[in-house]
């Protein structure tokens, strides 16, 4: 499983790592740190990965966060406290300090402590979110930014409107879906059925003394309510994602939800990106796409599962009607052994792994390795997701070598639309959360090798 290679990778000198070229951090997670969800995981992008890139980046996130080391950085995530004492004196020199992180030469990569007393490092006008050290590096650099210049603009939004989701500001719109399930088959539907409701909560969340707070606590001016509302709506598809991924997997592989005791679903490889800032209601969404369902219990496995997320000890029935959700934290092989195979879980009906991203490295590969097995040979219907296109063929390859059958594969009618920066390499092109998928159900692949390429490429 990853996280057992994650842990070691962590343990090994800056140098020695490597990158993982298409996982996106937004894992700067400095950002409201404490409070917030980190994104995609600085754990699977490997924190010291981000060296490779810029040189000192890592100290200097660490510096910004008064913090003295990874651990200390991993410690505060867990719920302890720093021994070199974090926290801001106001919001202001939070969102100033969280800015700071992002300050380094798009071109050159020179951090500030790298710069001659004249210069300081500017950002691009357009987008506000790369800076340069000088016009030179701004103008050698504009052939490849301007490619993404315009996407990281939503991106240097988002990342402030963020901080609404983590102090409750922003609630997302919710109830029984009132149009029928069918119907609603992807972001298109699923906005035209909550737009009344939408619209309110947007305008209310636009109105809200946070959202003055916000704009008066960076140094920016306030966007265009438009500009606002469509952040809200990208952050609002970021948090929904993950819920409506599951459902649509649960549809897809055409799973009944109408299981007398509730049907499972673990969340393989899950991390503090999952486990975070999650609250019990976040998957509720879920529970709406089934009316009628007899229970459905959501259990985030892994060992970077946030500390403090519910502990799943056993398996207590589950009202119909209700979605409840747990954590645990450890290895799911593990996890497997003490609670499956003891019977005091049930086998799960689905299992899916966000972004699982064994296709990077050799390392996660091994890691993964007896998961994927386990889940091939017990039979288990098995969705995960990626962020590219570039990710969904290398993963269908390792599949179709590991003899999987693989049932289906494409974009996600679920992804999050909410673009994510490669942060230490902001002219890379920005990706999505869960934006494609590939599901498979016990081995024996039909297609071979080429026939699956030939696919993928006509399809995507
Ligand atoms: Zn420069
Ligand atoms: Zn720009």
């Amino acid at each position: 499983m990853a996280p057992r290679s994650r842990r070691r990778r962590h343990k090994k000198s800056p140098s020695s790592v490597a990158p993982v070229v298409e996982t996106p951090p937004t894992a700067v997670a400095p950002v409201p740190l404490i409070l917030s969800k980190p994104g995609p995981s600085i754990d699977s992008l490997g924190f010291f990965s981000l060296e490779n890139n810029v040189p000192g980046l890592s100290q200097l996130i660490l510096q910004k966060l008064n913090m003295k080391s990874y651990e200390e950085y991993k410690l505060v995530l867990d719920g302890g406290t720093p021994v070199s004492g974090f926290g801001y004196r106001c919001l202001e020199e939070m969102f100033q300090k969280m800015e700071d992180t992002f300050r380094f030469c798009a071109y050159c990569k020179a951090l500030p402590s790298g710069l001659s007393d004249s210069k300081v490092l500017r950002h691009c006008k357009r987008c506000r979110n790369v800076y340069y050290c000088g016009p030179e590096c701004q103008r050698s650099d504009w052939p490849a930014h301007r490619k993404v210049c315009q996407e990281l603009c939503l991106v240097a939004v988002d990342r402030l409107m963020e901080w609404l989701l983590v102090t409750g500001d922003f609630v997302l719109p919710s109830g029984p879906w009132s149009w029928l399930t069918e119907v609603v088959q992807g972001w298109d539907t699923w906005f035209s059925m909550r737009c009344l409701q939408l619209d309110d909560t947007l305008d209310a969340v636009l109105d809200s003394q946070a959202m003055t707070t916000l704009w008066a606590s960076v140094r920016r001016p306030r966007p265009d309510p438009h500009v606002l509302k469509g952040s809200l709506k990208r952050l609002l598809t970021d948090v929904l994602s993950r819920p409506l991924t599951l459902g649509f997997g649960l549809r897809a592989l055409g799973i009944n939800v109408g299981k007398v005791g509730g049907s499972t679903v673990h969340v393989v490889g899950a991390s503090h990106a999952e486990t975070f800032l999650t609250r019990p209601g976040d998957y509720d969404e879920l529970g709406y796409m089934f009316p009628g369902h007899l229970g459905l219990h959501v259990i985030m496995v892994g060992v970077d599962v946030a500390a403090g997320f519910s502990q799943s000890t056993s398996a207590s029935l589950l009202e119909p009607g209700t979605v409840q959700l747990s954590g645990h934290r450890g290895l799911y092989h593990d996890f497997w052994e003490e609670q499956i195979e003891t019977g005091q879980m049930a086998h799960p009906d689905l299992v899916v792994a966000f972004h699982p991203g064994f296709h990077a490295s050799p390392d996660l590969m091994e890691a993964w390795l007896p998961t994927l097995l386990l889940l091939r040979d017990y039979e288990i219907p098995t969705m995960i997701t990626v962020y590219s296109h570039q990710e969904l063929a290398a993963s269908l390859q390792i599949l179709v070598d590991l003899d999987t059958h693989i049932t289906a594969y494409g974009a996600n009618p679920f992804a999050s639309l909410k673009p994510e920066q490669v942060y230490s390499n902001p002219n890379k092109q920005p990706v999505y959360c869960s934006a494609y998928y590939i599901m498979f159900l016990g081995s024996s692949c039909q297609l071979d090798k080429r026939q699956l390429e030939e696919k993928v490429n006509d399809r995507v």
